[in-house]
């Protein structure tokens, strides 16, 4: 998502007529922070520090980042805005502040895409709440674009010689206007062209999606499921909103629908309470599961969340034993 937006704020400022700069002679840098994860805002520090009070540069910072560190990235010469106001950059430029625009009116915004995959978000924000995550904080509530406006910009990609298309929302399957129904317009559109979406949430995924799945025709059998834990009280921990078996039974669900699936993950090792006996669990569902991939992340507290507040009682030690075990299990094999 971060990179998507990358892609809309390159375009917005290639309309106001400015141009790439190497890092040195730039006199406009936009910090656009993904900040979900502390080790994050750390990485981003260290590149601000080097801007900062530079009297050439101007720097504004955008993208998730929460209130509590903003006040970090201080300077003479830096302002903040929200993304959700890049269709009045020039005014943010010019030191006009803005109300923020609710509707995210900036997904109108064509994005200046790179690379072999075009991105297109279908869904901002998340309403969710798990105790570990600072999304709900720095993306907002749940936002959804209309199907109509995701189709044209779907369309307008694959003429321009795209052939593959990635959905993006924090929680894509919670999409407001009908997921099922927008996967089937997706998939009817004509041409030879893939699609895929991330992420999904556990908690999100209706019978009628599942069903769904088993009738397309041009994505590719691969689903990326968040499963974060194979336990329940960890799960629990995590407001999760379901537990292992329910888990277990929405794959077995999904492989009836469309039993050759590739399923990948995000697991989170040494989670506050999370002991050895505990930790099994998870590895016990994987060995069940089969998942292809997974990505796995050692626990580390996120000022302004709810589990910042738990003792973080796992130590670095058996945190890097977790993901390695889980890594050679899933990713090593
Ligand atoms: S569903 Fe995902 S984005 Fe939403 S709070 Fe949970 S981890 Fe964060």
């Amino acid at each position: 998502m971060n990179v998507s937006d990358s892609q809309r704020i390159e375009s917005k400022l290639s309309d106001l007529d400015y141009k790439p700069a190497s890092e040195k002679e730039a006199g406009l840098v936009i910090i656009n922070a993904c900040s979900v994860r502390q080790h994050a805002v750390d990485r981003i520090w260290g590149h601000f520090k080097k801007w900062a009070d530079q009297d050439k540069k101007q720097i504004l910072v955008t993208g998730c980042v929460i209130k509590k560190d903003r006040s970090v990235f201080r300077g003479k010469n830096v302002a903040f805005f929200d993304i959700k106001d890049l269709n009045n950059l020039d005014k943010v430029l010019a030191g006009f502040t803005h109300k923020e625009d609710e509707k995210f009116e900036y997904f109108s915004i064509m994005p200046k895409l790179s690379g072999k995959i075009a991105y297109i978000p279908i869904m901002t924000g998340c309403n969710n709440f798990c105790s570990y995550c600072a999304v709900p904080y720095t993306r907002g509530r749940e936002v959804s674009r209309p199907i109509e406006e995701i189709l044209t910009e779907a369309r307008a990609v694959l003429e321009s010689g795209y052939k593959e298309i990635l959905l993006l929302g924090q929680n894509v399957n919670s999409y407001e206007y009908d997921f099922a129904k927008l996967l089937i317009a997706i998939d009817m559109i004509p041409g030879d062209f893939k699609f895929n979406f991330m992420s999904s949430n556990p908690h999100d995924m209706t019978d009628n999606i599942v069903k769904t799945f088993g009738k397309l025709k041009k994505w590719p059998n691969e689903l990326h499921i968040a499963m974060q834990s194979g336990d329940d009280e960890i799960l629990k921990k995590m407001n999760r909103k379901y537990n292992s078996e329910e888990f277990f039974s929405l794959i077995k669900k999904i492989k009836e629908q469309v039993p050759d699936v590739k399923l990948s993950t995000d697991i989170i090792v040494g989670f506050p309470g999370e002991t050895k006996e505990l930790f099994l669990n998870t590895l016990n569902i994987c060995k069940k599961i089969s998942f292809y991939k997974a990505y796995i992340f050692k626990y580390s507290p996120r000022l302004g969340t709810v589990s910042a507040k738990m003792s973080d009682d796992v130590s670095d030690e058996e945190k890097k034993r977790r993901f390695e075990e889980l890594d050679q299990l899933i990713n090593k094999r």
